[in-house]
């Protein structure tokens, strides 16, 4: 009843807040890969140090896409992302600074259309904030390095947390695992 409890809310957020937020999975992989690695000079997946950078600054350097979920607190739309119901094998960093957020064997199939993990990589690296926005009350998950928003974290989740991280696909990049 709670997961279905849920999963309604994820969908009506997925309406709600980002009902007039389409994106092209595939141009928006492209798009912040590119931008991150070529003309972002924040983003490193080694160093580890906090960022304090003007919204303005971040503007110049993100994706317009990235920059509406990491620093507008926005929301793509749910079954949207490209990550939603990726299975790859690897690690999730951030788009907007290079952090490294989650590995894939923490993530799981979850119907709410958004990429799904029970455990971040390390305790900090993320932050959690209170986020009483749209009449609810949620926790909202952001960068540990660069305070970007990256989505909100549930109690619905599977063991061994029963968390859930529910989070944008756009702000997450994907490394494959190395053979
Ligand atoms: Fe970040």
């Amino acid at each position: 009843m709670q997961s279905l409890f849920a999963i309604a809310i994820c969908s009506l957020l997925g309406v709600v807040s980002c009902g007039s937020e389409s994106q092209k999975p595939n141009d928006s992989r492209k798009m912040s890969d590119q931008n991150q690695t070529n003309t972002n000079p924040y983003y490193s997946r080694t160093d580890t140090s906090h960022l304090n950078i003007t919204d303005a600054e971040w503007k110049k350097v993100l994706a317009p896409e990235v920059y509406y979920i990491s620093r507008e607190k926005g929301t793509e739309r749910a079954f949207t992302g490209k990550y939603w119901d990726y299975e790859g094998l690897g690690t999730y960093y951030c788009a907007a600074c290079g952090n490294a957020l989650f590995k894939s064997d923490t993530k799981f199939s979850s119907s709410c259309g958004w990429p799904s993990f029970f455990e971040s990589i390390r305790p900090n690296a993320v932050k959690y904030l209170p986020d009483n926005s749209y009449g609810m009350r949620r926790i909202e998950v952001t960068c540990g390095r660069c305070d970007g928003h990256l989505g909100h974290i549930f109690d619905d989740g599977p063991a061994p947390t029963y968390k859930r991280f529910c989070m944008n696909s756009i702000v997450l990049d994907f490394e494959p695992e190395k053979k």
